[in-house]
């Protein structure tokens, strides 16, 4: 057995163990158990500074899980866009497929519960169907292997998952997204790094949530994937007392450049059960992004993105710059709130008007479909009205 399995192994699982370590009261130790099983391995338990703090947060069940009812068990429709078991086709060009239920740590924010945990919850049998789907469909160039985490697969069933996918020719590009360079790096060793790197591209999309994750450890696997020519990029979630806080976002991005990271997204948390209590407002995803933008170097500032509930896909959302537009002219601020004109070019005007590109926003009436038929939006599954939303008055960072 290798040290990462054995740390697997020696998890923080059970209800005694959630009692006896984090003083949960029984019965509620019990209902949490049942809502989503825990599982905190040794290496990403001794993270812990003190109690409640974001790396607690993160992996220790808490009762406010309990409370929330409202959220939702599939936020992104997945399974809704699911043609055969363990595939979720959402974008023209590109696929998900999953591949174990099981990951190094279960986070107690994690939006595919459903789904995570119990082996029964994904079937590895059904595989087969998954790779027949991929083959048979010439428009997918992308492949996402999820889960699950896929690098809780054994070295030789990775390979062999990573061996078929190559045998598809229209796949060009092999996603890895795992969470185990941050919550057990010990899973990224040499074997498995000499294996992965015959079948490239391959890319590693991570997750690391606070700079507190960034050790020695986590530093050593995510450099031994750059230099077996793997790119790694983050993917994080904006939490409440894990990561809401511009200071923190930095010294975590920053920290991840370092150690050759990417930061690639930061996600808006999903609307998912059990998880209400992590969620910020919008406005503070903005404040943060406004507090990075020409802060710190553009690498270091990932997308900031709403996975839109009811399997709209990822939409960027971004701080107000452009403060006015008309067809000569675009009236921005800049990160210190300095003002700024950009003129068009009159090349660009024929017939003395500016060239536009301009997407119109219909809202389709409920009776009539789609409103009056000139390529408006569909109405929104998820609400009854759309208002305008107000954009805050924002004060530059001091630094
Ligand atoms: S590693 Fe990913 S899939 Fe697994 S529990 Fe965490 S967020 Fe969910």
């Amino acid at each position: 057995m290798e040290l990462w399995q054995q740390m697997i192994r020696d998890s923080v699982h059970s209800v005694d163990q959630l009692v006896e370590k984090f003083g949960i009261d029984k019965t509620v130790a019990e209902n949490l158990d049942e809502f989503f099983q825990a599982r905190i391995n040794p290496y990403y338990l001794s993270l812990i500074r003190y109690p409640g703090d974001p790396i607690w947060k993160q992996c220790v069940p808490d009762r406010a899980e309990l409370d929330d009812i409202e959220g939702f068990e599939d936020p992104l429709q997945e399974d809704a866009m699911s043609p055969v078991p363990n595939i979720t086709h959402r974008y023209p060009d590109r696929a998900l497929f999953l591949t174990t239920s099981q990951c190094g740590m279960y986070c107690r924010f994690c939006t595919r519960k459903r789904k995570v945990g119990n082996a029964d919850k994904i079937s590895m049998k059904e595989l087969e169907s998954a790779f027949k789907y991929l083959e048979k469909h010439t428009e997918i160039r992308d492949v996402v292997m999820s889960g699950g985490d896929p690098l809780m697969l054994t070295d030789t069933m990775l390979e062999k998952i990573l061996k078929r996918l190559r045998q598809i020719p229209h796949l060009e590009i092999i996603r890895i997204g795992s969470k185990m360079p941050c919550v057990l790096p010990h899973r990224i060793t040499p074997k498995l790094v000499e294996m992965i790197k015959k079948y490239h591209p391959i890319y590693v999309n991570t997750h690391f949530n606070h700079p507190w994750e960034i050790t020695p450890e986590s530093t050593k696997a995510c450099e031994m994937l750059a230099n077996a020519g793997i790119p790694v990029s983050n993917q994080a979630v904006l939490m409440k007392g894990v990561n809401d806080d511009a200071d923190v976002m930095k010294d975590l991005f920053t920290k991840l450049l370092k150690i050759r990271v990417r930061p690639y997204y930061l996600y808006m948390a999903d609307e998912t059960r059990g998880a209400n209590h992590f969620r910020t407002s919008l406005d503070k995803g903005l404040e943060i992004m406004f507090k990075l933008r020409g802060h710190t170097s553009g690498l270091a500032i990932p997308h900031f993105v709403i996975d839109a509930p009811g399997g709209g896909g990822k939409i960027p959302v971004l701080p107000q710059y452009v403060l006015h537009r008309d067809e000569d002219r675009i009236v921005m601020r800049n990160y210190k709130n300095e003002v700024y004109v950009y003129r068009e070019s009159k090349n660009n005007k024929s017939n003395g008007k500016a060239e536009s590109f301009n997407i119109p926003i219909e809202i389709a009436d409920k009776k009539n479909g789609n409103g009056n038929g000139n390529g408006g939006l569909k109405k929104p599954k998820n609400l009854k009205n759309i208002t305008t939303i107000e954009v805050p008055e924002m004060e530059p960072n001091s630094n």
